[in-house]
C-alpha cells in the first residue's frame, strides 16, 4: 500500500471518486444554470382533514431540466445543500410558494388553505433566513398564517437554543412549523417539549406497513399520543390506501397526505381535485 502523499495521489486518481467528484460539479454548475434560467417550478400535494376536506398543501420541488427532464429533489436537495445554492433555491421557494398562497387567498374556496414549504438545514441556519422570510411576505403580502415550515429533527438540534431564537421570531409574525419525517430522527422527549412546534409529521416508512407491521402500529399511535400530549397536531405523510387512513383515524389521527388523496402536481390538478373531492 501507498503511504502518506503517495496514497492521497492514488485517492485523487481513483476513476471512481473522481467519477463521483465529475458528477457532482456538473449537477452543480446544472443548479446554477437551472436558478438563471427559470428551470425549477412548486407542485403542490394535498393535506386533507378528515373534517374539512382539503385543508392546504405541501409545495414539493421540481427540476424541469432540459436533457434530463423532471430531476427529483432527492437527487438535487443534497447538492444544493453543499453547494450552498440551497440558499438561493430557497428564496426562490419561498417567494413562488408566498405568490402561491396570494392566489389562493383571492379565492374563497382557497383562502383558508395553508402551504407548507420544506425548509433545510443550511437555509434555516443562514444568517439572513429569518429577515428573508419575513421580506417575501411583506413583498408578495401572503398572510403569514398560512405559511408553515416544515423542519426535521436533526436541524433542530443542531443548535437548540438558535433553532428556538428563528422559531419564535417567525412564530410572532403568524407561521407555523411540522416536524417532518417524525420518528426517523433521534428527537430527544425534553427537547421537543422546548420547541414551539405547531404538528407533528408522521414520517411514510411508518404507515407504509401500517396494517402488517406492529411495530410500525405502535410507533403510529405514539407519536399521535405523544402529539396529543404536547398539544401538537398531528398528519400522516404517504398514505396510500384506504386502509391506512382508516387505520390512522383509528390511531387518533385525521389529517392524511399521500397518493391516495392525489400526487404532487401543478396548482391546477390541486384546485380540480378539491373540486372533486366536494361534490364526491
Ligand atoms: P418530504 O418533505 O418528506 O416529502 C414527502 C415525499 O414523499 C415527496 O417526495 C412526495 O412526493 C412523496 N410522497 C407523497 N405522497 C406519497 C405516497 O403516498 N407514497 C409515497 N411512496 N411517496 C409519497 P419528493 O417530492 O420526491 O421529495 C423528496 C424530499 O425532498 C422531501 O421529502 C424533502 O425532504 C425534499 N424536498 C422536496 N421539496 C423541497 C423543497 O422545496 N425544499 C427543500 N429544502 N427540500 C425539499
Ligand atoms: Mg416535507
Ligand atoms: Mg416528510
Ligand atoms: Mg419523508
Amino acid at each position: 500500500q501507498a503511504k502518506g502523499a503517495g496514497r492521497n495521489t492514488l485517492r485523487f486518481f481513483d476513476p471512481r471518486t473522481q467519477a463521483n467528484v465529475t458528477a457532482r460539479t456538473l449537477l452543480e454548475a446544472g443548479l446554477r444554470e437551472g436558478l438563471r434560467e427559470g428551470q425549477f417550478l412548486l407542485h403542490y400535494q394535498a393535506q386533507i382533514s378528515q373534517q374539512q376536506g382539503v385543508v392546504g398543501a405541501e409545495a414539493l420541488v421540481r427540476w424541469q431540466h432540459p436533457q434530463r427532464g423532471l430531476v427529483s429533489p432527492a437527487e438535487f436537495i443534497p447538492v444544493a445543500e453543499a453547494s450552498g445554492l440551497i440558499v438561493p433555491l430557497g428564496v426562490w421557494i419561498l417567494r413562488t410558494a408566498c405568490q402561491q398562497l396570494v392566489a389562493w387567498a383571492r379565492d374563497p374556496q382557497t383562502a383558508h388553505w395553508t402551504l407548507a414549504v420544506n425548509v433545510s438545514a443550511r437555509q434555516f441556519r443562514h444568517s439572513h433566513f429569518v429577515d428573508e422570510v419575513l421580506g417575501l411576505l411583506e413583498e408578495t403580502g401572503a398572510n403569514p398564517h398560512r405559511l408553515k415550515l416544515e423542519l426535521t429533527e436533526t436541524l433542530l438540534l443542531d443548535d437548540v437554543e438558535d433553532t428556538i431564537q428563528r422559531m419564535d421570531t417567525l412564530r410572532a409574525a403568524g407561521l407555523g412549523f411540522s416536524l417532518d419525517d417524525f420518528g426517523t430522527g433521534y428527537s430527544s422527549l425534553s427537547y421537543l417539549k422546548r420547541l414551539p412546534l405547531d404538528q407533528l409529521k408522521i414520517d411514510q416508512s411508518f404507515v407504509r406497513d401500517l396494517l402488517t407491521d406492529a411495530n410500525d402500529a405502535s410507533i403510529a399511535r405514539t407519536i399521535v399520543t405523544l402529539a396529543q400530549s404536547l398539544d401538537l397536531g398531528v398528519i400522516a405523510e404517504g398514505v396510500e390506501t384506504l386502509e391506512q387512513r382508516d387505520m390512522l383515524a383509528g390511531l387518533g389521527c385525521h389529517t392524511w397526505q399521500g397518493y391516495l388523496f392525489g400526487r404532487p402536481g401543478p396548482a391546477e390538478a390541486l384546485l380540480q381535485a378539491a373540486a372533486a373531492a366536494q361534490t364526491s
